[in-house]
Order: C-alpha cells, then sequence, then structure tokens
C-alpha cells in the first residue's frame, strides 16, 4: 500500500514501527505482567525530555529503555506501519556500551516463530556521557533507519530487605517466607532494568511480630522484642485485630493519621535497607468519621514522618509491592501535578506509570487495559522527563536510583 506524505515546514519525519516490551500479547490484546528481560520501553512521544548530565545524550527521537550493566534485554518492534514482510535490521551506534545480542549479525529480525519481531540488546556498560542509539533499518544494517531507540545503562544497586509478618491482637496474614520471595521477585520483574535489585535472605531477615493490647492499659498496645522476648510498649492501642487504621480525625497530639503504621515502623526493625510489615488489612476514617475497610494494599509515605518501613496488607497484588517500593525511593506518583495535587488524571502515559494512584477506568478499553491486565495501571518506571504540568514526577528512574544510591 502506498502512503501519501505532504512534508511540512521543509522536514518530516516517518516513523512506521513502535518499540514495545517483549511479551506475548501485542495491543490492543494485551494482558501481560511485568517480565525481567523484557523491560517496558518508555515511548511517550518523539521528544526526548530533559536528561541528566550525567547522561549521554544521543541525537535520537524516539522511545528510551533501561538496561541494568550486563544484562540481555529483549524488544519487540510493532509493525504499525510497515509490511510484515518486510526485512529489518537492528544496529548500535557504540559497541562499547550497547552490542546486538540478536538477531546474528542484525537481521533480519524474525518474521515468525517464538521470536517474531524480536531483537535483544545487552547493556555493556554503565558510562557517563555517552550516548548511544539502537537504530532500526529497513532491508540491510546500513539501509534507511526506521525507527530509534535511546537506552541507558546502569550499574546494579543492590537494597536487602526484610519482611516482618505482624499478628496484630491475635490476627496474622497467613504468609511464608516463600510468599515474601514471590512478592520480592514481582518488584525485582519491576525494577530490575533500573539497576535498581532486593535481595532477602529468608533464614536471617523473615520474622514473625506480635503485638497486643497492654494487659492492664486499654489505650496501648505492646509488641514482644526480638531480643530479648519481653513486651515493650507502644504509645497507642491499635483500633482493631488484624487491621493497620489510619483516621483523619487523630491529632498531631494524639499520634496523627497514620500513627498505627508508624507504631509498626517501630516494631524490631532489621539492620537493613527496607523493613516490610505485612499485615491482615487496612482500614481508614475520614474527618466525617466514615471508615473504608481495604482502604489501600501498600502503603509507605513520601513526605509522610516515617522511620523507613514500608507497609503490606495480605491481598496486596503483583504491582503493589513495586508501587510501595517506588515511594520508598522518593517517587510520588504520576497524575500528581507539580502542586503536588493528586489529579486523578486518566490519560494513558499516566496510567501506563507504575506509580499511578489509582486504577484505570472502567471504560473506554483502551484505558480500562494499559496492557497489564484489566484495570491494573502499569509497570513502567518513566526513563524520560517531559516537561509540562506533570515534570516533577517524571524522570522516576534518575530520581529513584539517586534515592537508592544513598539508602544502599
Ligand atoms: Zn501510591
Amino acid at each position: 500500500m502506498a502512503i501519501r506524505v505532504v512534508v511540512q515546514r521543509n522536514q518530516q519525519s516517518i516513523v512506521p514501527i513502535r518499540f514495545y516490551r517483549a511479551v506475548a500479547n501485542d495491543p490492543p490484546d494485551q494482558n501481560s505482567d511485568p517480565v525481567r528481560d523484557a523491560p517496558a520501553v518508555d515511548d511517550r512521544g518523539f521528544e526526548m525530555g530533559t536528561r541528566p548530565a550525567s547522561w549521554g545524550s544521543s541525537d535520537a527521537h524516539g522511545a528510551m529503555v533501561a538496561i541494568q550493566k550486563g544484562d540481555t534485554i529483549k524488544i519487540k518492534i510493532l509493525r504499525t506501519d510497515i509490511d510484515d514482510d518486510a526485512d529489518l535490521y537492528v544496529t548500535s551506534t557504540n559497541t562499547s556500551v550497547i552490542t546486538i545480542a540478536s538477531p546474528n549479525n542484525g537481521g533480519p529480525i524474525p518474521k515468525n516463530g517464538a521470536n517474531k519481531n524480536i531483537f535483544q540488546i545487552t547493556g555493556v556498560e554503565d558510562k557517563r556521557k555517552t550516548p548511544v542509539k539502537v537504530e532500526v533499518r529497513y532491508d540491510s544494517t546500513t539501509g534507511p533507519v526506521i525507527g530509534e531507540l535511546e537506552p541507558h545503562i546502569y550499574q546494579p544497586v543492590n537494597l536487602s530487605v526484610a519482611f516482618h509478618i505482624v499478628s496484630i491482637r491475635g490476627t496474622a496474614p497467613a504468609k511464608t517466607a516463600a510468599d515474601a520471595q514471590t512478592m520480592l521477585d514481582y518488584a525485582n520483574d519491576i525494577w530490575r532494568p533500573c539497576g535498581i535489585q532486593f535481595t532477602f535472605n529468608s533464614a536471617q531477615h523473615f520474622y514473625n511480630e506480635t503485638i497486643r493490647q497492654h494487659p492492664t492499659n486499654a489505650n496501648r498496645s505492646q509488641y514482644r522484642r526480638r531480643t530479648t522476648g519481653k513486651w515493650s510498649n507502644l504509645p497507642y492501642n491499635f483500633d482493631r485485630a488484624g487491621y493497620v487504621t489510619d483516621d483523619d480525625r487523630w491529632t498531631p497530639a494524639q499520634g496523627g493519621q497514620w500513627r498505627e503504621s508508624d507504631m509498626i515502623e517501630s516494631v524490631n526493625p532489621a539492620n537493613v535497607s527496607i523493613n516490610f510489615y505485612w499485615s491482615h488489612n487496612s482500614a481508614s476514617y475520614d474527618s466525617a468519621g466514615t471508615r473504608t475497610d481495604s482502604s489501600w494494599n501498600g502503603l509507605s509515605g513520601v513526605g509522610m514522618p516515617r522511620r523507613g518501613g514500608l507497609h503490606l496488607v495480605e491481598s496486596a497484588g503483583k504491582y503493589d509491592l513495586g508501587h510501595e517500593i517506588g515511594h520508598f525511593l522518593s517517587l510520588n506518583h504520576s497524575d500528581d501535578d507539580n502542586a503536588g495535587t493528586e489529579t486523578d488524571n486518566k490519560d494513558i502515559w499516566l496510567l501506563r506509570r507504575l506509580m499511578y494512584s489509582l486504577w484505570p477506568p472502567d471504560s473506554p478499553d483502551y484505558k480500562k487495559n494499559v496492557g497489564y491486565g484489566d484495570k491494573q495501571y502499569g509497570a513502567l518506571i518513566s526513563v524520560k522527563k517531559m516537561p509540562g504540568k506533570y515534570q516533577n514526577n517524571d524522570g522516576e528512574l534518575a530520581r529513584g536510583r539517586r534515592h537508592a544510591r544513598k539508602i544502599n
């Protein structure tokens, strides 16, 4: 099919492909969880945004993707405006930074089979200020460039974690060390391309914690100290068995809205980078005293007065720990505007992000499923920092890494 092109202002770029994470299902039949070696591609437009000073800036106009140093990742090409039979090749502009791992000699990229439209690149070195482009070319490795990708390579930062399974007044979540590892694996799938990894030694850092009511003082709870086995007083009582409750009506003098999650974070924290506290459930009271059960699946404050713990409830899903880790690494919600106000903007480029605040809408379908399943927000950690109303919360990878290096 011929395409008629009217060139504007003496120049026009025609980009007949898109770069997409190499999962089984293509849009619009998408339904794929994050895969460790098939990272989400930041394909938000052809502007490159503001890169941190230490990054290399190529003259690419296209997507960006993150790779941990030494990793080989898969990327899929979506042929949006080019024939399925066209032979496509892939090249790197700097093989000391990025090499093409497959197909052999750059192509052609497979047109059928399990690796249909998939190529692989290896992040060789995390070099400062060294630009690199991956180019997809038509017909040969020297043919015209029809799509550009700018990868960034990251030295791994390792964060050690502990899991605390918390029984509150007799009710604990039914979670084992194997469940903790599974949950952490999901988070590692999501964060790996950013070069941030979480390691859990279940023999050393898996704990069962107990909180009970004070035997004589109804206004206080107690927790059992791991070192001595003795009970220590907490400043307030836990409202409900099994629940971590927050309450808008609790004044600063009463410990503030988040006093129960604050109290949990003082329960035997281990000397690791992140302590995860896992309880049965959560509940919130608003200022009118109306209660919502299961008000959050996970909790980790940005700007909340916390000691450095992170919370999960029993029903937390595959994306929840990764999202809370994002908060822990100083990220706010993708739909928080520059003034810090949550806008509940359901634009797709916000919904596709790991740090989206809520859930995708019931309709239309293309917003309801942005690639990760029915009403599931995405797992993209933004590589680009795009200008505009949400720029303070964009560029998540650079900010997350800065914070991870600080607490490492
Ligand atoms: Zn959140």
